[in-house]
């Protein structure tokens, strides 16, 4: 058997080894220390933006953490896109609120302003607005930030921009991670850059990064003994992963580059033939690291993306349907839902292509003849 081609691998730079050596050279094993820092300066001045970076264990971890920062409990509706991981609505439900999920628009795929303003109306007429929406750049492709920003202002309710699988693509100029309110970003094994696990959480004001320190490193109050006024959270990176971090920072715009490159692979390979269609940037406004390259495949093709993953796999390549919407899952099946079907087309008919920055050029060979051999 061919060795496997996985859809989306680590893939370390080689400047990793020195930042963790350091860590081990002085005994920074621990969540804190100079890696943290560091990494958390990294992608400051990476942002570009004037927002501060607080390093966590996962992104995940911080997007429960922007929903506390927010006051988000109990009962509270939180507007988020159903088309995304089901990381990005679970913390919803670790505050006990009640996620109000909403469709996607064709151009990016990501929330629809239309259904997003639907939602909040809804929320009101209950009497209870919505205290956050999560907008999500799924893929690597920046949501529309300015109509969710216009909205986000008229009804003054808080963004949190996941951008989880966004960093080094950008809207307008601006990169993704510092749209929202709280920008949330994951070094997970699979995204465009690791720490083999971990996540950052961007802040507008240094008081939030903070307070976002604070609650996750156990919410110790300053005294001489362990004294809690609040309820702390074990979610601050370590330094050894940081360490990582540092390393991977050093080449995250080759690694977009990378993945832009496979998208183009692709894109040249899909071109005069039927019925595949990939996610693409949707104007010059909108670049996306394309984490993953997606391509919809309709009934012209002649083959479904199921038949397609099959084929793939019997070669030992991994590829992977989209995103199964979150109004779909049977664990937020009493979730309100706002939209059209949208979110579920594109969940029939999408299919996630390998797309790491590692793939090698006989990888892509291997890949090209399986597409090669079923398109018309
Ligand atoms: C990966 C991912 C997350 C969660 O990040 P972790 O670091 O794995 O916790 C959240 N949202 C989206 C869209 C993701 O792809």
């Amino acid at each position: 058997m061919d060795k496997k081609i996985w859809l989306s691998s680590p893939h370390m730079g080689g400047g990793e080894m020195k930042y963790i050596q350091d860590a081990f050279d002085h005994n920074w094993i621990a969540p804190l220390g100079p890696n943290v820092n560091g990494l958390e300066k990294d992608l400051e001045n990476f942002l570009n933006e004037d927002v501060h970076v607080a390093a966590l264990s996962s992104g995940t971890a911080a997007l429960h953490l922007s929903l506390i920062l927010l006051g988000v409990g109990p009962g509270d509706y939180v507007i988020c896109q159903s088309l995304t991981f089901s990381a990005s609505a679970n913390p919803i439900i670790y505050v006990g609120a009640d996620p109000i999920f909403v469709d996607s628009e064709i151009d990016t795929w990501n929330l629809c302003p239309n259904a997003v303003e639907d939602a909040i109306k809804f929320g009101i007429s209950k009497g209870k607005k919505p205290k956050a929406i999560i907008a999500v750049s799924l893929y690597g492709m920046p949501y529309k930030a300015d109509e969710i920003g216009e909205l986000s202002r008229r009804y003054d309710i808080p963004v949190i921009e996941d951008s989880a699988e966004a960093l080094g693509s950008t809207y307008k100029g601006q990169k993704c991670g510092t749209f929202g309110d709280f920008g949330v970003l994951s070094f997970n094994g699979n995204k465009i850059i690791t720490t083999s696990g971990g996540g950052a959480l961007t802040l507008k004001h240094k008081e939030f990064k903070k307070k976002a320190v604070f609650l996750s490193t156990q919410a110790k109050d300053d005294a001489p003994h362990y004294e809690h006024s609040s309820i702390g959270y074990n979610y601050r990176m370590s330094n050894v992963c940081a360490g990582i971090g540092r390393g991977q920072m050093e080449v995250l715009q080759e690694r977009v580059d990378q993945r832009r490159a496979n998208h183009q692979f692709y894109e040249d390979l899909f071109q005069d033939h039927r019925g595949f269609t990939l996610h693409n940037e949707p104007s010059s406004d909108f670049y996306s690291n394309h984490w993953l390259s997606v391509v919809r495949i309709e009934s012209k093709s002649g083959i479904t993306k199921t038949q397609l993953s099959h084929k793939f796999a019997k070669e030992n390549i991994e590829s992977r349907p989209i995103w199964k919407p979150m109004h779909m899952q049977p664990v937020f099946k009493s979730a309100a839902y706002f939209g059209s079907k949208l979110s579920e087309k594109l969940f029939s008919n999408g299919l996630c292509l390998p797309s790491g920055s590692n793939l090698s050029d006989e990888d892509r060979e291997r890949v090209a003849a399986v597409l090669k051999s079923v398109m018309i």
